[in-house]
């Protein structure tokens, strides 16, 4: 049985988040009185009732889910909070229900070829819990009693990305809009609109100079970082949209891009 795995840090008045070395991934946790937010659940059965058992240490007050998006490492391990409500974006329920046991067997391979049994069979043995709230465009909840907006910008990282703002604590939750230690990943990505979504979240009323921004994956960032990253990926775009007209050809492309080479390429991919 593995050691759990993971460790709290306080980013904002009762704003955690838990890090883990597991895909470095960052989840979220907003206190409150009488009640609390999760902000995605980890990338399977076993590690989310472990993250389940680790807010339960942290606070007794009923939980809300939210999922930032439908990526198994975000999203998997819901099931293990239930029964309770879970909010993502309505694509995140449809393709869950359209893509999650591809995704599991992709992922279970993944992990089987790394030579990681354990990982790939608690990934095989996962049932996909659904979101039940569903949200459109943006919604608003209410988490033991701090306000909580909910935003979609659009496609960017997935298709289906929700931003995560709690304006008392001037915090937001970028899920995989926002990497931080690694390149974005651009496998299930929308190129040409990622910059808009970035847009949209440093647009969020009530931002401000000092947000915190969590990404899904590394540490916490400041406002700086993100904009230094929206021009990256701006700059992918560009080349995207250089390349799929014929005016710049591929290894150009990658020659000039912010990106290592393979996630340049994928980005290509995805507009060509
Ligand atoms: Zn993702």
């Amino acid at each position: 049985m593995p050691s759990v795995e993971g460790h709290w840090i306080e980013v904002a008045d009762r704003v955690l988040v838990r890090r883990h070395s597991e895909l470095d991934l960052s989840v979220g946790l907003v206190l409150g009185d009488g009640g609390c937010l999760v902000v995605d659940t980890r990338g399977d059965a076993r590690q989310g009732a472990e993250l389940a058992a680790e807010v339960r240490r942290v606070t007794p007050d009923p939980w809300t889910v939210v999922i930032t998006h439908s990526h198994f490492d975000h999203s998997f391990g819901t099931g293990a909070f239930l029964d309770c409500p879970v909010w993502a974006h309505e694509a995140c329920r449809t393709d869950l229900v359209a893509n999650g046991s591809t995704a599991r067997d992709t992922w279970a391979r993944w992990y089987r070829d790394q030579g990681r049994d354990d990982v790939a069979d608690d990934i095989a043995g996962t049932e996909i819990a659904l979101p039940d709230r569903l949200v459109s465009s943006g919604a608003e909840l209410v988490a033991g009693g701090r306000r909580v907006v909910l935003a979609h910008f659009g496609p960017g990282h997935s298709g289906n990305d929700l931003v995560v703002h709690v304006p008392d604590a001037d915090v937001v939750f970028a899920g995989d809009l926002v990497e931080n230690g690694a390149p974005p990943d651009y496998e299930d990505a929308a190129p040409l609109a990622w910059p808009a979504a970035l847009d949209g979240l440093l647009g969020l009323p009530g931002t401000t100079a000092a947000t915190t921004v969590v990404p899904g994956h590394g540490d916490p960032v400041g406002r700086g970082f993100v904009v230094a990253q929206r021009a990256e990926i701006a700059a992918v775009a560009d080349l995207c949209r250089r390349v799929a007209s014929g005016e710049l050809d591929r290894e150009h492309a990658v020659r000039l891009s912010p990106y290592p080479r393979e996630t340049t390429l994928t980005a290509l991919d995805r507009v060509s």
